[in-house]
């Protein structure tokens, strides 16, 4: 963990220190993030910490921070003066977290959004304040095997985060594999056309 300043570092370590104590996933996020995990590459360990802090920003929380182009778990400036063991707070710190374990394609994806509103659910279940929102329950039940499904899941997260959450940008697939199902299907409707000329 690397914030930006040291009582921001105590700050984190709370919010922390909330998600270890919300169940196996929250657990697992918190040391991702901490850097407990140790990771093999090429044979050479390497602890991987990332960088806390927070940014202004239109959402709650972002994994990549395009004021100072890092990457890193950046939580809204507003929420600076929250209680840090909030568990809202922990369950966003599991969401921007598990972007930052899927990797830039499946996070800018409705398919790595519904598996990080997941978590965040999850995470917030586990330290007793789920929403009572029908909506995200829903949404927590819905499997990612369908474009139907991926669809009514970007549906329901514009209705519990408001317009402002640009959900509708993102591709339901990783783009290599939207761009892939979209020329198939290009390449299906103009053989169907073909094949319907007199
Ligand atoms: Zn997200």
């Amino acid at each position: 963990m690397t914030p930006d300043h040291p009582t921001e570092e105590r700050w984190f370590e709370r919010t922390l220190d909330t998600l270890r104590h919300a169940g196996p996933l929250g657990e697992a996020m918190a040391t991702a993030i901490a850097g407990g995990a140790d990771e093999y590459t090429g044979g050479i360990r390497r602890t991987h910490r990332t960088r806390l802090g927070f940014a202004r920003q239109s959402t709650g929380a972002c994994w990549f921070d395009w004021r100072r182009l890092r990457f890193g778990i950046f939580l809204n400036a507003d929420y600076a003066h929250l209680q840090p063991d909030d568990a809202w707070l922990a369950a966003l710190l599991a969401h921007e977290a598990r972007h930052l374990q899927q990797g830039v394609l499946e996070a800018l994806s409705v398919r790595g959004e519904l598996d990080a509103w997941q978590l965040q659910y999850d995470v917030l279940e586990r330290l007793s304040a789920a929403p009572h929102d029908p909506a995200w329950r829903e949404l927590c039940a819905l499997v990612p095997d369908s474009r139907a499904n991926l669809r009514r899941a970007r549906a329901l997260m514009k209705q519990i985060a408001g317009p402002r959450y640009r959900i509708g940008w993102l591709p339901l697939w990783p783009l290599p594999a939207e761009v892939g199902y979209q020329l198939r299907n290009a390449g299906q409707r103009v053989l169907r056309a073909i094949r319907a000329l007199p």
